[in-house]
């Protein structure tokens, strides 16, 4: 290999020139493939005090020249422009123009990067709403951030959809990031990591792809189910886990159901993945989707009268994603269309998020409708009167009951006078056999379910 470059000119050349040298030195080191996926595309941005700043398209370029090409290139680097020589790495994200600027590192020893962790930096665990419903989970994800590694590894959090898994495992990775900045901590989807590694089978780059992944300190991987049915790409995940496993790297995983649910996963995978921790995060009660709306709002400027947000924290109950998604709302509302947020406004916008799904009714409100329906009192469904038209409203009544809410026999006989369980069984059976030959009562039973569904 010649030289064309002395010391002392160093200072005068670009960065252009400096790359072109260092790609002639490269190219006659690596094959041409190598060479044309991993070196043509780089940029050179820049050369100043001995640090040459590149511009990678991406992540994987990253990893490729961390994993694969790290001696060939500083060894080009430090031929062309000395012992003193660093690089920078600024890598394109998504192609779009943000431009992530890498710390500047030297060339050697090995180049190590404080790589993008993918980690969204407002999922903290100061902003993660401690309840019942996650008390356990948080306190282990605590731990494990404290001390990485060291406690309950794997960690596996389970839960349904949009009761704060993401949030929780991506707090893990900001606290270890902050406390122990040397680390390579790591967030990755499930689907992202088989799209990676699908990639990597057909740049035949699978070694330095296991090698970018072994050497991160903290992995966390989002939503295993997604693994189920890629046998190839949890084969290549079983010996990164127990790789990063045995070297106490902490391994993090979240999943929407419990392991053994993890259907079309390898016996070995989740007999693996249940081998540490395994904790869920479940629905929120009243009071904590109340403390975690006032957290939203504290997060903002907004002024949000207290009782919509009792309003929102009675009736979203399905998960918080879609609490923080009505609140979102009705600020949004409220400003588009200029108005004042309060109660009357929170209904709107509830009902056109929860239209579809009807919230159960009472006991209390199906008396009234039937009651009114039949010109009777609620007094009269629920005394002690055996006159036909009474009885048989009092029947549908129970009926009703049965059929829209989740009350037992027993409960709702205690709420018609106090009536025996076995009443209520036979008024249930008796107008559901009606209903297979009497179209008029069917008829009536559907408008009073309408009725019903409207208070
Ligand atoms: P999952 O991954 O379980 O589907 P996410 O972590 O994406 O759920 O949570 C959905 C939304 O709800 C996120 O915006 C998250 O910040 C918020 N969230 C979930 N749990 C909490 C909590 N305990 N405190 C505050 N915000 C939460
Ligand atoms: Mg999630």
């Amino acid at each position: 290999m010649h030289l064309t470059i002395m010391e002392k000119d160093i200072l005068l050349i670009n960065a252009r020139e400096a790359w072109k040298n260092c790609l002639n030195i490269i190219r006659s080191k690596v094959t041409e493939k190598g060479y044309r996926t991993w070196f043509e595309p780089i940029i050179p941005v820049g050369l100043e005090n001995d640090v040459l700043r590149l511009l990678l398209p991406n992540q994987a370029c990253y990893q490729q020249l961390e994993g694969h090409y790290v001696d060939i290139l500083a060894e080009a680097l430090t031929s062309v422009l000395g012992q003193n020589a660093k690089l920078e790495y600024q890598i394109e994200q998504n192609s779009k123009t943000e431009i992530h600027t890498q710390k500047i590192e030297p060339i050697k020893p090995l180049i190590k990067q404080t790589f993008d962790s993918n980690l969204n930096d407002e999922y903290t665990f100061d902003n993660f709403v401690e309840g019942d419903c996650n008390r356990m989970s948080k306190a282990a994800a605590m731990s494990i951030a404290e001390r990485p590694g060291v406690m309950y590894n794997p960690l596996l959090v389970f839960g349904e959809v949009g009761l704060g898994k993401t949030h929780l495992v991506q707090a893990i990775g900001n606290h270890v990031k902050h406390k122990y900045p040397e680390k390579n901590v790591y967030y990755i989807s499930s689907e992202k990591f088989i799209s990676q590694f699908v990639d990597a089978i057909r740049e035949n780059a699978v070694q330095s792809f296991n090698k970018f992944y072994e050497q991160i300190d903290v992995l966390i991987v989002d939503d295993v189910q997604f693994f189920s049915g890629k046998e190839k790409t949890q084969e290549n995940f079983f010996h990164i886990f127990n790789a990063l496993h045995i070297h106490k790297k902490a391994i993090i995983l979240t999943s929407d159901r419990p392991p053994k649910d993890l259907k079309g996963l390898e016996d070995r995978l989740v007999s693996r993945f249940s081998s540490g921790l395994t904790v869920d995060v479940q629905l929120p009660d009243y009071e904590t989707r109340l403390a975690i709306l006032e957290k939203k709002i504290t997060t903002g400027n907004e002024v949000v009268p207290h009782e919509v947000l009792q309003y929102i924290a009675q009736n979203v109950t399905t998960n918080i994603r879609e609490l923080e998604g009505c609140l979102i709302s009705l600020l949004a509302r409220s400003s588009l269309e200029k108005r004042t947020i309060d109660l009357a406004l929170a209904r709107e916008v509830l009902i056109n998020i929860t239209r579809n799904k009807p919230k159960e009714a009472s006991i209390e409100t199906i008396q009234i409708v039937v009651a009114q329906h039949f010109d009777l009192t609620v007094e009269d469904l629920n005394g002690v009167s055996r006159k036909k038209d009474i009885a048989t409203a009092r029947q549908i009544a129970m009926y009703l009951c049965k059929k829209l809410t989740q009350n037992s026999y027993k409960i709702i006989g205690s709420k018609f006078g106090n009536r025996d369980h076995s009443t209520v069984v036979h008024a249930f059976q008796t107008i559901e056999n009606l209903c297979k030959t009497d179209k008029k009562l069917k008829e009536t039973l559907s408008l009073l379910e309408v009725q019903i569904g409207q208070r």
